[in-house]
This record gives structure tokens, sequence and C-alpha cells, in this order.
């Protein structure tokens, strides 16, 4: 893919278009924003056209061909190994780039955020000293985890939330059947992703999205006993927790619409008898605490808590938000 064609980053593909035609490349670029919305595909472009003899990604020069064939030798990739970028990484990333002097070397870094202290530290003096003919484009989707003394050496290049029409586009160009009600309902979940909505495509969505429904239409006439008693048969699957969450979320949200008379707005539409009633248990302050609180797991699960005792909380206020 060509700079050019990548839709929806307009911002960050000009500023990086221009860098390149210019000749102003910069030697460390730090792509941050959400997951699944492009940074790696533009970096691998952006690669691409430094890398092209005619600075354009023309597809036809013997650059370019090796680019194609995936064996360009200035293209190189540095990932987490497990769940870190180790020390070791670094060093021999440190060694490599001593040969830039015959070839240029553009470096993507993965998940530039989960390099140990001491592999960022060693990272960083090379950022101290840039080496010739190199770029480093460090790709992260958590800015907060990374050294300030690593940011301010790199020049930042934001990325956006994808707009719902970019995501049902980006799903219908990669999906052979196409079923409408399936994308309508991914794209919603996705919040902008792309990566995400593959990912959901993919996933046991709709006989999951059935069975949490139905408890959630269950949940406002269950006895305490009752929740607790569903919350530890909840499986403990980090995937389809998550899974779980998107449609709590979608489902607190619906309702909360529906609370406000945006009947256009909700998104489970085959549940609105369903939702109508669920909808007259609430008042709008639970509605919201209860989202906010949907909201609130998602990081609490990215801190690794476990998933029984996170949704037998969640399903306790939601069940003591229902109106007496
Ligand atoms: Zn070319």
């Amino acid at each position: 893919m060509r700079l050019a064609d990548i839709i929806e980053q307009k911002a960050a593909v000009q500023t990086l278009q221009r860098a390149v035609e210019v000749d102003a490349v910069a030697h460390a670029y730090l792509f941050h924003g959400s997951s699944g919305i492009g940074k790696t595909t533009t970096a691998v472009s952006f690669a691409k056209q430094i890398l092209c003899e005619t600075k354009s990604a023309c597809g036809q020069c013997s650059e370019c061909l090796k680019f194609e064939r995936k064996n360009h030798p200035g293209l190189r990739m540095l990932e987490p190994d497990g769940a870190a970028i180790k020390i070791d990484q670094i060093r021999v990333l440190r060694e490599q780039v001593q040969y830039a002097n015959e070839y240029y070397q553009i470096w993507i870094i993965k998940d530039a955020h989960q390099m140990t202290v001491q592999a960022a530290n060693s990272f960083l003096k090379l950022l101290e000293e840039p080496p010739q003919r190199t770029v480093f484009i460090l790709v992260t989707d958590n800015l907060q985890q990374i050294l300030p003394t690593i940011k301010s050496r790199c020049q930042m290049i934001g990325f956006r939330r994808l707009s719902d029409a970019a995501v049902a586009q980006a799903l219908e160009n990669r999906t052979a059947e196409v079923d409408r009600k399936k994308l309508a309902l991914i794209t919603k979940m996705a919040q902008g992703s792309i990566g995400k909505a593959l990912e959901l495509w993919d996933s046991p969505l709709f006989e999951r999205r059935k069975w949490v429904i139905e408890q959630l239409v269950e949940l406002p006439r269950m006895s305490v006993v009752e929740v607790l008693g569903l919350s530890m048969r909840w499986e403990e699957n980090r995937d389809l927790f998550d899974l779980d969450l998107r449609l709590m979320l979608q489902w607190y949200r619906d309702l909360w619409c529906l609370k406000q008379g945006l009947k256009e707005q909700v998104n489970n539409i085959d549940y609105l008898n369903e939702l109508s009633v669920i909808c007259q248990k609430y008042n709008l302050s639970a509605l919201r605490q209860i989202t906010a609180a949907i909201v609130d797991i998602f990081s609490q699960l990215e801190r690794n808590a476990r998933i029984r005792f996170l949704v037998g909380n969640l399903l306790l206020q939601m069940r003591k938000g229902v109106l007496a």
C-alpha cells in the first residue's frame, strides 16, 4: 500500500509524505494512537517510500520490487519477545545499524512501550547519537508508558480513531461474504479500530451475544444469590470477556438512549422490545454509573484482575441500579 492510499489518517500521512519529498526524514518517529487504526500499515508504507529509488513507492524500481517480495534488507521489524522488548534485542539492533553505511535501514519497533528499563536506556543512547542513514519508527498504543527522554527525541505522529464508515469499508474490502447486519453490529462495537473489527469478525460473536443479552434481560429479576451464581459460572477467558464487556456497554448505552427518547440511536435494534421494558427499571444516573463501571473494567482487565471477581461486582452493580 502506498502512503497516498491510506484513508482517514490525512494529517499523519501528509506530514510523512512531505518529509520524503523535501528530503527531511527525521531520525526517529513515534507513531501513537489506539490499536488497529493503521499505525503499522502506515509505517511500512512510509518505509517503502523512503527506500524507493524515486522516493515515490513507484512499485517498479529494484528497491520497490525487493520490498514487495518482502526481502528488502533495509526494512527491519522489532517486536516484543514475549511480553517485553529486551536489552539483548536492542544490542542486536545496535550491531545491525553499523551496517547502515552500506544500505539504508528503517526499523519499525512495534509496541515500543514494552521496552524494559534497560532496553529503553540502551535505545536512548542510540537516539542521542543517531546513526547515519537509519530511521526508527516507534509504534505504540500506550504513549504514557514511553520514557519522556525517548519521546523528546522522536517526532510525534498522532493517529486518530477511524470513522464508522471507514471501518465498515475496510471490513467490506477484506471479507468475502457481506452480511449487512453483522457488518453494522461489528462496526459499532469496534469503536474506530479496524484491527478490533477484523478480530470481532472471526470471533464467536453471534452466539455469545445471544447468551450475554439473555443474561442482561434476566438480570433485573434475579436475586443477589442468583447474580453471584451467574458470576461464578462466567468463563475465565480474557478474549471472550473483552467481547462480553463490549456487548454490555452497547446494551447499557442503548438503555440510556431509549431513556432519553433517542430510539434511532439504539444498536441492538432486534431487542427493542426487551430494551423498552428494562429501560423503565433504571433512572438515568444509574445507567450512567453502570456504563462508567463497564468502561473502568476494561482497564482493570489489562491489570490482570480475575474475571469472576470483576464480573461479580459489575453484575451486582447492574442489579442494584434497578429501581425498587
Ligand atoms: Zn520504487
